[in-house]
């Protein structure tokens, strides 16, 4: 039975794809910051093993990886946003989301990285964001990480490629998720009535695109618009 491992399974999309994998028959194996009821009840929903690792903290997430058996897909889901002008956001808020967004997929990388060496094969799925691409007014610290998840793909796909590991990230727009709660629903009929396919996302839809990645044996170094044609490059 193929083994994924996901970061930030508890909720919104990371739960989405916990319940996309396991229900393709897959071991799933996901990993949350505080969230204990919201994992629990996933685990008895999916039978996904859930485990409470902060992924900013490199030996932890070493420490839960390797008790785990070996990945062969990674996504790299966990995530936090800020909103904020760049004159009022502090060095340890900005430091806290390079350390989560970005660290976090250094730290996940790494720990799973001998197994998949080994077996000369893996596939890693970031999830990046619009943002990182297009850069989000008042979330310049948050469009900053992403730009970065995405140059850590194409370099790492470049990087295994060689070795059998493929690289690649979904790039999602507006999901409806507790990342968004803070919007009107003014500002969400705005964002939807601007989007092509006239609505805004799921975390089924970014699952959906998780799981089509993860089966696509030659496609890596990708940036995958999962965003109803919001913003189209
Ligand atoms: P949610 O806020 O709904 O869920 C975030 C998940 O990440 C939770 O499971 C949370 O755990 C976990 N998490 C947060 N910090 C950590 C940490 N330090 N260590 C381990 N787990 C952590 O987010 P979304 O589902 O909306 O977002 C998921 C990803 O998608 C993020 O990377 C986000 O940037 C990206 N994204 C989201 C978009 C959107 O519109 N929603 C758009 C573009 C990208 P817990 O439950 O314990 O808090």
């Amino acid at each position: 039975m193929p083994h994924v491992f996901l970061t930030g399974g508890s909720r919104g999309i990371g739960a989405a794809a916990v319940r996309r994998f396991a229900r393709e028959g897959w071991r799933v194996s996901f990993c949350y910051e505080n969230n204990a009821a919201a994992a629990r009840a996933l685990s008895a929903e999916t039978g996904a093993d859930g485990f409470r690792c902060d992924v900013s903290d490199p030996a932890a997430v070493k420490t839960l990886i390797s008790s785990l058996p070996p990945v062969e897909v990674l996504i790299n889901n966990a995530g936090i946003s800020h909103v904020g002008l760049i004159s009022q956001i502090t060095p340890a808020q900005w430091d806290r989301l390079f350390a989560v967004n970005v660290r976090g997929i250094y730290s996940t990388v790494r720990a799973v990285l001998p197994a998949m060496l080994e077996a000369g094969s893996g596939c890693i799925l970031n999830v990046s964001s619009m943002w990182g691409q297009v850069g989000a007014s008042c979330e310049a610290a948050y469009s900053a990480t992403k730009g970065a998840v995405d140059a850590l793909t194409k370099a790492l796909a470049k990087e295994l490629g060689p070795s059998g590991i493929r690289v690649n990230a979904v790039s999602p727009g507006m999901i409806d998720t507790e990342m968004n709660a803070h919007l009107s629903a003014e500002d969400v009929q705005a964002l939807a009535d601007e989007t092509p396919l006239g609505r805004i996302g799921t975390p089924e839809d970014v699952a959906e695109a998780l799981w089509m990645l993860s089966r696509s044996p030659f496609v890596t170094g990708q940036i995958l618009a999962v965003n109803g044609g919001l913003s189209i490059t």
